[in-house]
């Protein structure tokens, strides 16, 4: 464990290049976009085509030294979503994420990514919308309004498709894996 390292003075260019060989991505450069901020790295995974992965997960999976799967949620301990400090990051579940933010027990909620500014967002999967034959939700009513005015004037563009192809990043039942008795 990286914290366990404590470098004598004489050990410094040893430990520096044990540390450089576990970082696992090279950020190129953080960009803030909506409500996130995120890490370019290109060679990642589940990098966009523009190398942007959401910065915090970079940052834990730095930290970490391995790859977070899909199912790996990161809460920001003091609600900052920009805050990427590894201390205000932690590693939950879907239903731990859930519960701590207040979703209801058994309902349908959908972890979606704004197709006008980028900024992810979790609401009840019902409050999700189906416009035409294309499926998309909005982080805010102005996002909405400016990203349907867009396809108004230039149609379905191919940014606009992958937009929405990206726009829901998955859908959970708040089922806790142990409910705790209901306070009805
Ligand atoms: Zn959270
Ligand atoms: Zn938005």
């Amino acid at each position: 464990m990286r914290q366990h390292l404590k470098p004598e003075a004489h050990d410094k260019g040893k430990i520096d290049v044990i540390l450089h060989l576990k970082i696992m991505w090279n950020i190129r450069k953080v960009v803030s976009k909506g409500d996130y901020n995120y890490a370019v790295v290109p060679e990642h995974p589940f990098a966009t085509k523009n190398g942007y992965v959401l910065e915090h997960r970079v940052v834990m999976e730095n930290y970490l030294c391995r790859l977070l799967t899909p199912a790996e949620i990161i809460h920001h301990v003091n609600e900052h979503k920009k805050d990427n400090r590894i201390e205000n990051l932690q590693v939950t579940t879907q239903s731990e994420h859930a519960r701590r933010h207040g979703y209801q027990q058994g309902k349908m909620y959908a972890e979606m990514q704004c197709p006008e500014c980028c900024a992810t967002f979790v609401i009840p999967r019902n409050q999700t919308f189906y416009v035409k034959h294309y499926k998309y939700t909005c982080c805010s009513r102005s996002c909405r309004g400016k990203f349907s005015r867009r396809i108004q004037l230039q149609g379905i563009l191919p940014e606009t498709k992958t937009a929405i192809a990206n726009n829901l990043i998955y859908e959970f039942k708040y089922t806790p894996v142990l409910a705790a008795p209901s306070k009805r």
